[in-house]
């Protein structure tokens, strides 16, 4: 499989630096509030990159970090006058629930920042032993990216026209303020409770420490795959190459990937800029999950996605035409049927698609061609099912009976069993005023040989 790698802005092959296994670091939530859907466009591309890994028949090791310490998360916990842990555990919950609801497939590893101060700070020993960091006045401790020569090549920084010498406090900063970086910050009024001991006294770490300290302790010094979203670019990802690459003396990471923003109104969707959703905003609205992440990844993940609620309804139609023809070809499946001539090309197409730096879009359009087909020739064969479930590996969107069954919820549950009941009674009143009282709680039954089924309206 070819990616766009950021790093050498070329396309790539994507092999294992070891084995046949991908080791993948994902910038994961700062949990400091819910997670927004353009945070998701991140997470659900990040989840259909380790799908495709899957699909080409590789292994995938992906470990996605918590941050759940860090200027924001400080700053709120402290306004509600709670603990740190507490405060991050409500947002950590949601989170977790939230990728389920998109089904987004568990990273293989989920560490807390606040779990691995330790390792942090042997980190930042390190880079003082090099000589490449060294203690402020007030205590903190910068890295010093007039001393590692390869600073800027990831974010392409022409470095001789910046400003040199300035500080950088703050995690965030544009690429007009680029210059030394905190790796540790000395505790301050405002920071309350929350600080850790050090060589350099009490403080906390800085975000991009957190991130190179987490990869490397579950991935090694140097590993295959980096994603987040374009914004971590610079100088979150810029600054996790020069501590992990100072201190080891190794490439820390061969190949790198970013998404390009979900945006509104032509605008990123961002918690500072007010214009955002969260999933539950959406879900509030009558919109599901699987809704969502088909927007959500059905977008080359390099282009701007701008959210609109059209594109919201028009995947609702599509994920219909995708349902009636599963649901049709597994009442009709006929082990003995031979597998059509368009399943093959199907299935090529879309193999090609997904191996070309993730080309969703065409993926989907290979999906609707097998639709087409398969509607249009009415065919009974497994081998058509199976192209589906194949796909489906990657695109994670299509119910298939049985995982239907699994999602429905208890008090849903019970009524299909008496409705079974009733009919199995001949009491066909009951089971007509049980149908309608399922369809007012957003489900609709079917009855086919086999019995009920129940799908989400
Ligand atoms: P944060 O919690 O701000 O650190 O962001 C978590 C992830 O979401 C990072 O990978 C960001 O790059 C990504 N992200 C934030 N806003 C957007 C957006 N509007 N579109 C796509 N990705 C985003
Ligand atoms: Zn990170």
């Amino acid at each position: 499989m070819k990616v766009f790698n950021s790093l050498t802005r070329k396309p790539e092959e994507l092999k294992p630096l070891e084995g046949n296994v991908i080791r993948m670091y994902t910038c994961g939530p700062t949990v400091y509030n819910f997670a927004h859907i353009g945070n998701f466009r991140a997470y659900a591309f990040e989840d259909v990159l380790r799908r495709v890994i899957q699909f080409c028949g590789m292994g995938v090791k992906q470990v996605m970090n918590l941050t759940d310490v860090d200027d924001k998360t400080i700053r709120n916990a402290n306004q509600q006058g709670k603990a740190l842990d507490n405060y991050t555990r409500t947002y950590k919950d949601a989170f977790f629930a939230d990728l389920k609801a998109l089904n987004i497939q568990s990273a293989e590893v989920y560490p807390a920042a606040t779990d691995h101060i330790p390792e942090m700070i042997a980190l930042v020993e390190k880079l003082m032993e090099k000589g490449v960091a060294y203690k402020s006045d007030d205590g903190s401790v910068y890295f010093n990216v007039r001393k590692f020569p390869g600073y800027g090549a990831l974010a392409h920084i022409d470095f001789d026209n910046q400003r040199t010498g300035a500080r950088c406090a703050s995690d965030e900063y544009d690429k007009e303020n680029v210059g030394d970086f905190a790796l540790w910050k000395a505790w301050e009024e405002s920071d309350g409770p929350v600080g850790w001991d050090s060589p350099w006294g009490r403080g906390r770490p800085g975000w991009h420490i957190e991130c190179s300290a987490m990869a490397m302790k579950y991935l090694g010094e140097s590993f295959d795959l980096h994603t987040g979203g374009i914004d971590n670019l610079f100088p979150h990802h810029e600054n996790e190459i020069a501590q992990a690459e100072a201190a080891t003396g190794a490439k820390f990471v061969n190949t790198w990937m970013h998404c390009a923003h979900l945006k509104v109104n032509g605008e990123k969707m961002s918690k500072s800029a007010g214009n955002f959703f969260t999933l539950r905003d959406l879900i509030e609205k009558g919109y599901t999950g699987r809704e969502i992440r088909y927007v959500l990844v059905n977008a080359h993940y390099r282009t701007g996605l701008n959210f609109a609620f059209s594109a919201l309804e028009d995947a609702r139609k599509s994920l219909e035409r995708i349902d009636r023809a599963v649901d049709a070809l597994i009442e009709r499946i006929d082990p003995s049927e031979e597998a059509p001539a368009f399943v093959a090309k199907a299935l090529d197409d879309f193999t090609s698609a997904v191996q070309d730096d993730l080309n969703i879009p065409k993926a989907f359009a290979a999906l609707f061609d097998l639709v087409r087909e398969t509607n249009a020739s009415g065919t009974k064969s497994q081998a058509v099912l199976d192209a589906f479930r194949r796909m489906d590996e990657v695109l994670g969107v299509i119910f298939f009976g049985k995982k239907e069954k699994e999602d429905i919820p208890e008090e849903i549950a019970n009524l299909l069993k008496l409705r079974a009941e009733a009919r199995a009674a001949k009491n066909w009143a009951e089971s007509d005023r049980l149908r309608d009282e399922i369809a007012t709680a957003g489900w609709l039954v079917k009855d086919s040989k086999e019995g009920q089924t129940c799908t989400k309206k």
